[in-house]
């Protein structure tokens, strides 16, 4: 079963079969991540999600890499934060099912996730990462092409908290890329 990994660094820079953008229902770009993987990737990208017909809110669609290290991008659309009551958990616990499916389809065998909702989007970052976290654990072992899983923190406070929920295994903690 596939190795969980916390590293904090900017997702544009992985070599991996697929890193996971926090977009936008449009996918046709936007502030934060969205911006750097678009920036990164080169038009390409935004010419092949403008055939997308965009993307609903706990779903995910995948395109090819272009200019990026990774060999794939897979677009997943976290909820806005409403406060709690408006779904959010289960939408964002759909976003990482959702790009495990893909993975698996796809036979990807590394995936790195930012924290998806948890900027512009205001999802409460603890909750976020516990979501993140327990989801792609119950998913793993229908996930068999996978070899790591990383979850990105792009903040030294999101890198903690992922660090103390991961911290059962310390040397998940170590970067590997
Ligand atoms: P959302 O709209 O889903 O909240 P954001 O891009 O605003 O999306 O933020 C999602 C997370 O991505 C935040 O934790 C933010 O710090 C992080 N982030 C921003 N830029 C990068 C990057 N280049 N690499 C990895 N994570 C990033």
């Amino acid at each position: 079963m596939a190795t969980l990994k916390v590293v904090q660094c900017d997702i544009t820079k992985l070599q991996v079969d697929a890193i996971v953008n926090a977009a936008n229902q449009t996918l046709l770009g936007g502030g934060g991540v969205d911006g750097a993987i678009h920036h990164a990737a080169g038009t390409g990208l935004f010419a092949e999600c403008a055939t997308l017909d965009g993307c609903a809110t706990g779903d995910a669609k995948i395109t090819k890499g272009y200019n990026l290290p990774a060999k794939h991008v897979i677009h997943a659309v976290g909820p806005v934060w409403r406060g709690g009551d408006k779904d959010e958990p289960n939408l964002l616990r759909s976003c990482y099912r959702r790009c495990l499916e893909i993975a698996r389809e796809k036979e990807l065998t590394t995936i790195a996730f930012p924290c998806i909702s948890t900027g512009i989007y205001h999802f409460p970052k603890e909750h976020a990462a516990r979501i993140a976290v327990e989801t792609v654990q119950e998913m793993l072992p229908s996930v068999p092409s996978l070899d790591v899983v990383v979850f990105v923190c792009f903040s030294r406070n999101n890198f903690e908290i992922y660090q103390s929920l991961l911290e059962r295994d310390k040397d998940n903690a170590e970067p590997v890329f």
